[in-house]
Formats: C-alpha cells, sequence, structure tokens
C-alpha cells in the first residue's frame, strides 16, 4: 500500500473535496436565492444538509459511501440546473470535470483495500445525463432565465471549479504513482531485514562499471545452520544484521550487497589484489574475534571468503561464480580463511 494513503490523508483529502463543495453549495444557494430560482433553492438546501451528512460519513471511514453518493449528487444537481436555468450557465460541465475525480476515488479505492467505485459506469452515467441535460435545455423552455452578468459568473466560476478538479486529481495521480514506483523499485533491490542492497540492485549497477581493476568477494558465515537451530531464528536475525552493519562500516568504499541468505557479495576496486587480499584477511579476523551478542547469548562465529579479481570478457553471473567456487575451495579446506 502506497505509505501516502494513510486513513488520516484519506479522511484529510474527502474533508477538504466536502468542505470545497459545502462552500459551493452556499454560494449557489445565495445566487439561486437572489434570482429566485425556487427548485434550485430547494435543491441546494438539500445538498447542503447532504455535505454536513458527509462529515460524518468521513469520519466513520465510509469512502465508498461518500464517493457514490457525492458523484450523484453532482450528477443530479448539476443536471436539474442547466435543465432549469439554461445550458450557457455552464453547470454541465461539471459532470465532466467529476470524470477526473472518480477515476483518482477508484486509483485510491484500489491502492488502500481494494474495495473501490468503479469509475467507468458513473462516468458514462455521467455522459448519458450531460446529453439529457442538453436535450431538455434545448428542446424546451427555460424556466427560469437568468441575468447575462450571472450568467457569465456561472461560466467563470465553473471553469475554474473544472480545471481545478482536474488539476488536483492529475497531480495527485503523477505524486502517488511516482512514490508508489519508488516504493516498488527500493523494495525490489534492497534487502528488508539488513538494509543492504540485493542481487538485483548489484547486477544492474555492476553490469555497466566492469572494469579490470574491481574485485568482488563472496562472504559467507560458516555453520550459520547451527546459530538458528541452537539460538533460533531471531538470533540469526540479528546476526545477520550486525554483520551487514559491520561490513558496511569496514567496507565504506566498496558496495556491499546481501546476495541471499547468509552470504554477502563484496564489490570493490583496487589495482592491488594483494591489498584487497590483506582487507578480507583482516576483516575475516576481526569477525573471528568479534562477540555477537543478542538476548544475553554471546557467540562467535567465522568468515569464509573467495574473492576474485574481473577478467575482460566475463559476465557479472560467470564472475560471480568464480568467487563462488573459491568460497567453496575454502569452505572444503576447513573454513574460516579467504580463498584469492
Ligand atoms: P556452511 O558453513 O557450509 O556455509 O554451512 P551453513 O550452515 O552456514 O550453510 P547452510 O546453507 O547449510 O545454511 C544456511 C542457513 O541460513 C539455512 C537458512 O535457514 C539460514 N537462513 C537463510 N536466510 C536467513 C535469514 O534471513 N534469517 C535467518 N535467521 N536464517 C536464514
Ligand atoms: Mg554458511
Ligand atoms: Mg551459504
Amino acid at each position: 500500500m502506497n505509505q501516502l494513503l494513510t486513513q488520516k490523508n484519506l479522511k484529510l483529502i474527502c474533508n477538504i473535496v466536502t468542505v470545497c463543495f459545502l462552500a459551493i453549495h452556499i454560494l449557489m444557494l445565495y445566487i439561486f436565492y437572489s434570482n429566485r430560482v425556487v427548485p434550485m433553492v430547494n435543491v441546494n438546501i438539500f445538498s447542503i444538509i447532504f455535505y454536513c451528512f458527509c462529515f460524518w460519513a468521513i469520519y466513520k471511514g465510509y469512502f465508498r459511501f461518500f464517493v457514490l453518493l457525492t458523484y450523484f449528487e453532482v450528477l443530479f444537481h448539476m443536471s436539474l440546473a442547466a435543465i432549469f436555468v439554461g445550458w450557457e450557465c455552464g453547470f454541465q460541465v461539471c459532470i465532466i470535470g467529476m470524470n477526473a475525480l472518480a477515476f483518482f476515488a477508484e486509483y485510491i479505492g484500489r491502492s488502500v483495500r481494494g474495495k473501490y467505485v468503479p469509475a467507468t459506469p458513473l462516468c458514462f452515467l455521467g455522459m448519458a445525463f450531460y446529453l439529457q441535460s442538453y436535450y431538455y435545455s434545448h428542446n424546451y423552455k427555460i424556466l427560469y432565465p437568468l441575468s447575462e452578468d450571472t450568467k457569465v459568473f456561472f461560466q467563470y466560476l465553473w471553469g475554474i471549479v473544472v480545471f481545478v478538479i482536474t488539476i488536483v486529481c492529475l497531480w495527485g495521480f503523477t505524486l502517488l504513482s511516482f512514490h508508489s514506483e519508488r516504493l516498488l523499485s527500493i523494495q525490489a533491490t534492497y534487502d528488508k531485514l539488513t538494509g543492504l542492497p540485493n542481487r538485483y540492485f548489484v547486477a544492474r549497477h555492476e553490469e555497466e562499471n566492469l572494469t579490470d581493476n574491481r574485485w568482488i568477494a563472496m562472504t559467507d558465515i560458516d555453520d550459520f545452520k547451527k546459530i538458528n537451530d541452537r539460538y533460533g531464528h531471531n538470533y540469526g536475525d540479528y546476526v545477520l544484521q550486525t554483520l551487514a552493519k559491520l561490513m558496511k562500516e569496514r567496507m565504506r568504499d566498496c558496495i556491499v550487497c546481501r546476495w541471499g541468505g547468509e552470504e554477502f557479495l563484496i564489490l570493490g576496486e583496487n589495482d592491488n589484489m594483494d591489498r584487497v587480499y590483506e582487507m578480507l584477511d583482516l576483516f575475516r579476523k576481526e569477525v573471528e574475534g568479534f562477540c555477537f551478542s543478542y538476548e544475553d547469548i554471546d557467540i562467535n562465529l567465522t568468515l569464509t571468503i573467495g574473492f576474485s579479481k574481473y577478467k575482460v570478457g566475463l559476465g557479472m553471473v560467470d564472475w560471480v561464480s568464480v568467487a563462488d567456487k573459491k568460497l567453496y575451495v575454502g569452505k572444503y579446506s576447513g573454513k574460516n580463511k579467504v580463498v584469492a
């Protein structure tokens, strides 16, 4: 779920929409009342009561109910207004503006809990109301013609309202989609337990940076399964997190990645492989002497590391498998060592 779409934010969005719609209806009530458009005065009184009721529905978290009823309120209200005061006042354009709001509400509904009001049938219904109010206002006498100034005012008002609705909804879409994509990309390329990049990140990053001064080291915790079996999975997780932190601190110039399970891949750049060996062996010794302590249980562990310099022409997969083979040489020859 998108982290921006919390229950609190949803309520905030719905309340803002309700306040805006309420303000517009109060304004309309005043104008219709001043122009003696009695049916629309009644419709507006009903709408104002409806939007006050919406605050309660939002408070209760009845979002689908809110979306559906708000859409119908706008549909009926604007169609009736177009019929009573004429097409030239532009009320009907609000029905078009509601398309953006309906799809935005569907998107949010789908993202949040999978329960949503489908926008497509609503929008087609909106089209039917739009056309029907056009038919009426052109084929029947306008019952409450308004002054030229009032018509111009309404044209401006609805122009602004529809533009604002469309802009806000599209801006919301852009923001939410961008945020979701970033979140997914991070989730796909970072390991949740250790916070380190994972193998997909490394594969993507390294394929573009293969040069002959680069090296990789496949690092594997010795007998890690025994730690899990003896002290539990949580202890194992703690070990992985602590080791990841230690690696990141000691290998600041390298990329440290969780390759999978209890295996970490280190990627670095250095022309002198003896220096790399020394550095890796120093780290191995440091871990050997390090006390892992969790829930009053102290343990020590060892690492086996296979490392390999890049050879021109090797792909990332083949290169990793060279380091992997060296790691297994270390495993089969007694563990707790660095194999070059
Ligand atoms: P070796 O010295 O040959 O590497 O032996 P090992 O026990 O370290 O290796 P093995 O492949 O037999 O076991 C790896 C274990 O790592 C098995 C699996 O349950 C554990 N493991 C993998 N991922 C996680 C994890 O995220 N958390 C924990 N706690 N354990 C994990
Ligand atoms: Mg292991
Ligand atoms: Mg392993």
